[in-house]
């Protein structure tokens, strides 16, 4: 097996040190169209559970990765959408458990916990990363934009219920985006339900990648340090407002950035370009736009980075 399908990384991530990220679902099948999503507009909201990509599959890739001594500090559902519209996910967090000491974690956005099948499944997980960016519906729809059967009372009453099942560790992000849902009156809302449901860690979160709107925009990290004590217990702050590289990152990027200066591409083009998972390459742009190395730009439906030229910026 040449190249994984399923199987991406493993990635450098903040939350989870080396991660081995599995794929399972196609690009941008979600139920949310987050305004700060790194992997652009959800093209079609679902909240369809089905076996989007086969399991089998998914497990030879895992078997093979773990038989050839694959090594990584989790091994994370997460990916291109939303992994627990994946109806067999639970059976993949089950193989992981059984077949390897490397703790499993599953990213999700909680909309589907309000299902006793899909709370089951997730408990197989070792840790739990769920989201709550909003207070009320209309906070929901401004900052996730749910599919339109979503409520937000049921997104919260199944973190709640997930919360008193499950033995493992749950983990919870909050996204801040400024002057949506960053003022501190709201965020306090926020940090009150974040304490009923009761997660043993909140991180908080803000637009460190190339969002799917250009007005979602990042708070400060000082705002950000003066929101973490809003919250019990007081969060942390996930996003990388940091540059420090390692090797393998510092090299990634540099690949990325030599590809910008031949032409504009996409972020799915870079990702098809270099065999990269397109997670991977929004980490990178992130880090490429923050330290001002390259530009974004809208065309149509499509954001274009490029490279900055330095000398011709200068001549003009
Ligand atoms: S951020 Fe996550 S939950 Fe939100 S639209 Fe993107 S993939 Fe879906």
């Amino acid at each position: 097996m040449e190249k994984y399908h399923y199987l991406f990384g493993p990635v450098p991530s903040r939350r989870f040190g080396r991660s081995m990220g599995v794929d399972l679902t196609p690009y941008k099948t979600c139920s949310f169209d987050c305004v700060f999503c790194q992997l652009g507009r959800t093209p079609q909201k679902t909240i369809v559970r089905k076996e989007y990509v086969p399991t089998a599959d998914v497990l030879a890739e895992l078997e093979h990765w773990l038989k050839t001594g694959g090594k990584a500090d989790y091994i994370t559902l997460s990916g291109s959408g939303e992994p627990t519209l994946h109806s067999r996910f639970g059976e993949i967090l089950e193989f992981i458990h059984t077949n390897s000491t490397i703790p499993a974690a599953l990213l999700t956005n909680a909309t589907m916990l309000y299902l006793p099948e899909v709370r089951d499944a997730a408990a197989y997980a070792d840790v739990v990363k769920v989201s709550l960016s909003a207070w009320n519906q209309a906070s929901y729809e401004l900052v996730n934009r749910p599919h339109p059967q979503l409520r937000f009372d049921r997104l919260v009453e199944g973190q709640k219920t997930f919360r008193s099942q499950f033995k493992g560790r749950l983990w919870m992000e909050v996204f801040l985006i400024a002057g949506i849902n960053s003022i501190p009156a709201d965020v306090r809302k926020i940090a009150a339900l974040a304490k009923e449901i009761g997660p043993d860690r909140i991180q908080i979160n803000t637009v460190v990648r190339p969002p799917a709107e250009d007005y979602a925009t990042a708070l400060s990290k000082e705002q950000m340090i003066a929101l973490t004590h809003l919250f019990h217990p007081t969060a942390e702050i996930i996003a990388e407002f940091s540059t420090n590289h390692t090797k393998d990152v510092r090299a990634n990027q540099d690949t990325i950035f030599f590809m910008l200066q031949r032409r504009p591409c996409t972020a799915q083009q870079i990702a098809d370009g270099l065999g990269m998972h397109l997670n991977e390459v929004s980490k990178y742009l992130g880090k490429l736009l923050r330290t001002d190395q390259i530009r974004m730009q809208r065309k149509n439906t499509a954001i274009y980075y490029s490279a900055v030229n330095r000398e011709k910026e200068k001549k003009t």
